[in-house]
Order: C-alpha cells, then structure tokens, then sequence
C-alpha cells in the first residue's frame, strides 16, 4: 500500500516492478529535448508517457496538471515539480493547476480561508518566484473549493466510486470521515477537468507526481474507463520523481524543519541547513582519502543533482572526486552551501514582487 497522506522511504524498483509503473529510461531516448531531472534519473518511472512524447516534441495540444495541497510550507523538494512544470509549458501545454483546498480540509482539517492563505503566500508566490509564469494565457489555477465545474464533475463522477474500492487503494475504514473519503474523488475531478467541453474536450494529459501519489492516478485512470462513453476520457499519462532525502536522511517533510530547508528561509539559513546535512563521507578524513566517500548516500551531493549543478560535467567531477578520495566533505559541503545559499538570495529577491503577483491570481 502507497499511502500519499503519509512519508515513509520508499524502495523505486520495487514500485516499478508491484504497481506497474514503467521505467523512464524506456522512453529518455524519444525526447528530444529532456530535462536534467529527466536524463539523471530523478523521473524514474512513468504511466504511458510514450503518448505524450510526441506531442511535446512537437508543440502539439496536450494538457499538465499538478495540484497542491495546501497544509504546510513548500521545500526545496518541491522546486523539481516546478521545474517540470516550467518544461511542459515551454513545450506547448496547457497546466492546469488545482488548488487542493477541499483535501486538505477532508485529510488534514485545514480551514478553507487558511488554505486560500497559504495557498498565495506559500505556493503561488514560490512557484512565481522559481521563474513560473501563472499569468500565462495557458496555466489556469482554480482553488478546489470555489471552482463549479470541478465539484460538479466530482459529484457525477463519485456516482461510480465506492468505499469499498476506496478501501482497497487508500486502506480507510469505516471511521474515516466523508468529506475525506471524497477528497481523491475531487482529485480525479481535478485531472480530468482538462478532458470535458469546457476545456476543449478529450486530450491527453500528463500528471507529473511523486510516487506516493499514485493511487490517485491509478483512481483516476479506472474512473476516466467508466465515463469514457459520455466524455471520451483518455486514461491520463504519468510520471514519478524521486522524493528529495531529507537533510537527517529520511524523507524531507514539510512539518519537519529538522530535515527539510524550507523555500521561505533566508539565505543564511539555507547555506547552514546544508553544512548539517548527512553525508557519504567515511568514519575519518584518513578513511575517506584511502576509500572515497559515498555520493550515492549523500544529502549534499543529492542537493547538486537534483537542484544546484546544471551542468554534467561539472556534476561528473564532483561525482568522481568524491568516490576517489580527492574531495573531502568539508570542502564539498562549503562548496554546495554557497551554491544554495546564492540559490536562495536570488529567490529572496523575486520574493516581494512574486506575492502581489499571486494575490492577483486567486
Ligand atoms: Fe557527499 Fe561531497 Fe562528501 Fe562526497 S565529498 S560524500 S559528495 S559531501
């Protein structure tokens, strides 16, 4: 069971091989232009993105949505699926952006006014200020909560849904409270609001999640079947990114500042957040000079893969000194630190202007 209201570790090939989920590698080779996170594996797996691939190579009509659950503060884990979403729009989608404010009241208790709140000063301001552009004629953001013809879809939709399917995907019991219950309905609503008349009909979508979320997507696919014959649903495409490791070595998670560095932190923060970040480094310097470190168990050399190093080469060097001993922890981290820290100043800049811009957007 895949619970997307909890955190735990979670081994990637053994999800590829239990829920059907198919390796991204498959398909790199047909993108003709892939992303960084794309090509280093941090999208590992993928529902029938094949379907996508052409359209994204050429500029043809194809739909993204990416919701957020507004219930605590953004990280720099978040930053990839804004990246992802900077890409699909640069190759002609269209993203649809929803606003999970009913889940977030149904899983979390989280008031609705609180919610719209944390939603602009938290979200859209962050998403603005990683270089999104919301106010593009094609991104449309709608909150759960006041948009009619996502509740309106979700009702019809709940018609052929039932608890005991429910239970089987998301293990709730027979306490679980309705508005909660309804929530991933909402969410399917959400992903195939793009598909219905109103927004120019049937077309093929791409969620792009992390793993946890993938009983939504696999919902949403055997609901999109069973409405096939009104809507003409194509059963929506998928990809799966890695979680980013918290700085401990867990998950990173947004109620936890021990292992997260939060989008909203000053620089200064950020740049010591990563000096106390796990290491692959060995037990002593003369260890890890005889043996090299570790950087695929490193939350440092992680930060650079998934965030601050753009370039493969210069990734490749780090990778490789680090493994023959030549770069030790101290420097590296030094090194990272003020790659972050440099990363943070540059959003504490676009800060102020990126928050009037979202109060406009809800
Ligand atoms: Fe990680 Fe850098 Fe230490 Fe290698 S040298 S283990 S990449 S911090």
């Amino acid at each position: 069971m895949i619970d997307p209201w909890a955190s735990s570790s979670v081994d990637y090939d053994k999800l590829v091989n239990k829920f059907g989920i198919k390796k991204f590698s498959s398909v790199l080779k047909d993108i003709e232009d892939p992303l960084p996170l794309m090509t280093r594996g941090v999208i590992f797996g993928h529902r029938d993105f094949e379907k996508i691939i052409p359209l994204v190579n050429k500029n043809k009509e194809f739909a993204v949505v990416s919701g957020m659950m507004p219930s605590g503060k953004m990280h720099i884990g978040h930053k990839m699926v804004v990246d992802q979403l900077k890409w699909y729009l640069k190759k002609g989608g269209n993203l649809s952006l929803p606003i999970a404010d009913m889940e977030s009241y149904g899983a979390r208790g989280i008031d609705f006014n609180q919610a719209k709140e944390m939603a602009v000063t938290e979200y859209l301001s962050n998403y603005i200020a990683l270089g999104l552009d919301l106010t593009d004629e094609n991104v449309l953001v709608y909150l759960q909560s006041e948009h009619d013809p996502v509740k309106n879809l979700a009702f019809e939709l709940s018609k052929k849904t039932n608890f005991n399917e429910l239970k089987a995907i998301y293990g709730f019991s027979p306490s679980t409270s309705i508005s909660h219950l309804y929530a991933p309905i909402v969410q399917v609503a959400d992903i195939l609001l793009p598909q219905i008349e109103e927004y120019g009909g049937p077309k093929h979508v791409v969620v792009p999640v992390g793993v946890d979320q993938d009983p939504h997507i696999r919902l949403t696919r055997d609901i999109s079947d069973r409405f096939k014959s009104k809507y003409g649903f194509i059963p929506p495409s998928s990809t799966y990114h890695r979680f980013l490791t918290g700085l401990t070595g867990g998950k990173m998670s947004s109620s936890d500042p021990k292992t997260a560095i939060y989008l909203n932190d000053s620089p200064n923060e950020a740049e010591k957040k990563v000096k106390s970040a796990k290491t692959g480094g060995r037990e002593s310097l003369e260890e890890q000079k005889k043996l090299g470190g570790c950087p695929d168990q490193c939350v440092v050399y992680e930060m650079l893969v998934y965030h601050l190093i753009d370039d493969d080469d210069e990734l490749k060097n780090v990778y490789e000194n680090c493994k023959n001993g030549t770069l030790l922890c101290g420097e590296c981290k030094t090194i990272t630190a003020e790659k972050m820290k440099k990363f943070f100043e540059r959003l504490a800049d676009k800060r102020e202007e990126s928050l009037e811009i979202a109060k406009t957007l809800l």
